[in-house]
């Protein structure tokens, strides 16, 4: 089945794809079918994902699939949150959000440095599903004094998973893969990919 991709994020493309190699569905880029980003209007990032899922589903008749993903950090009151893509002013300016979070950081004793990616992950059939699948998974970790790291994307070089010596950044693409939240909220998502296709297939 062709799904589309509701976001513009080539970084999430490829872990997406990567972890869903296995299975039937093949996703294609909104961007690469000519659609625009979907305004995220929601207040927390299952609205947001609901919304740029409802938007490319419209947009294209295909099946979507959406993401919305962020950091959120304890000692921010769980900001940049939903504006993670855009916490330095501009959207997607990955170099410049993680210098705004190294300084808002300044002086924040070890201990209270926790934080944690969050990735809601929803499938929905087409535009007026009433009833989409949805999935979520958090990392948790704590933001590092100095980045570390040039794998991966995002706040990836600040970030150091609970339980391990490695950045996200320095991890291989297959190890960040098996970890991420985007990695638990598909693993979620998936449990469920099969009845879904079956309940949505005449
Ligand atoms: P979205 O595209 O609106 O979901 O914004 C997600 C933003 O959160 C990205 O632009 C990154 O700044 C951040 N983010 C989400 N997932 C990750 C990740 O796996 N590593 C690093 N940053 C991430």
């Amino acid at each position: 089945m062709k799904l589309v991709l509701a976001s513009g994020n080539r970084g999430k493309l490829d872990e997406l794809s990567d972890l869903l190699s296995d299975t039937g569905l093949e996703l294609t880029v909104q961007a690469d079918l000519g659609v625009d980003d979907a305004e995220e209007t929601g207040l927390t990032f299952v609205e947001n994902a609901l919304i740029k899922a409802r938007h490319a589903a419209r947009a294209t008749g295909r099946p979507a699939l959406a993401d919305d993903s962020g950091l959120c950090v304890a000692a921010l009151d769980n900001e940049p949150g939903l504006y993670s893509a855009r916490y330095a002013g501009r959207h997607g300016d990955a170099e410049a959000n993680r210098l705004r979070l190294l300084e808002e950081m300044q002086g924040v004793p070890a201990g209270r440095r926790q934080a944690f990616f969050i990735c809601t992950l929803v499938l929905l059939r087409h535009a007026h599903d009433p009833a989409p699948l949805i999935a979520e998974g958090r990392w948790h970790g704590s933001i590092l004094e100095a980045e570390r790291g040039d794998g991966g994307f995002g706040y990836d070089p600040l970030f150091l998973p609970d339980g391990h010596e490695e950045s996200a950044a320095e991890m291989s693409p297959a190890r960040k893969n098996r970890l991420s939240h985007r990695a638990r909220a598909l693993a979620c998502l998936r449990g469920d990919i099969d009845a879904w296709l079956r309940d949505h297939t005449a």
